[in-house]
């Protein structure tokens, strides 16, 4: 499993979770592998976390809003944040959102819409990802909580971060992985 691509991994860990219910507003998910020195998270939040709203924009201010939330998940900075010993930097970040569109005529608006995005950091230090913090909670007043998951070749370990305990903080867990240890 190691051996895998981070964003193969990732990809298929995705589509056996989509297959899954819908999402619960306030809820969402972030999936993470460690590979080497570069750590991928893709997070999946309900459009009504991220924009407020889940239906195709009806005002030029829902528009804004739609672009604000997509540009502010650009930009991992805000997002995700890990220590700065660790001496990381973006290699990837990537928004893809969904159910935003208009229908054809006739045809009902998707019932839910979300926003992923996955980023890949390339980390100097990655020893030092001691803890990784969630500032998306200050950013996004409707997220509440986010179930992580971390992939290792010894399988998915679950975590989850809330508004009121927005850190990632299990000691050294991080560095446990790349020892294998
Ligand atoms: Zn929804």
């Amino acid at each position: 499993m190691r051996r895998i691509g981070l964003t193969i991994l990732l990809a298929l860990f995705a589509t056996a979770a989509s297959a899954q219910a819908p999402h619960q507003h306030g809820h969402g998910t972030a999936t993470m592998t460690f590979e080497g020195n570069r750590l991928a998270i893709e997070l999946v939040m309900p459009g009504a976390d991220i924009a407020g709203f889940e239906r195709p924009p009806q005002t030029p201010a829902e528009e804004a809003a739609l672009a604000g939330a997509t540009a502010a998940l650009r930009n991992p900075v805000g997002i995700v944040q890990l220590p700065t010993t660790a001496r990381c930097t973006v290699a990837e970040a990537e928004v893809t959102v969904e159910g935003y569109e208009q229908p054809a005529a006739g045809a009902a608006a998707a019932a839910h819409t979300e926003f992923e995005a996955v980023y890949v950091f390339k980390c100097a230090d990655a020893g030092g990802i001691r803890f990784i913090e969630f500032p998306l909670f200050d950013k996004f007043q409707n997220a509440q909580e986010i179930e992580v998951t971390v992939l290792t070749g010894r399988g998915p370990t679950e975590y989850e971060v809330t508004r009121a305990n927005p850190r990632l903080d299990r000691g050294n867990f991080l560095l446990r992985w790349l020892t294998g240890r």
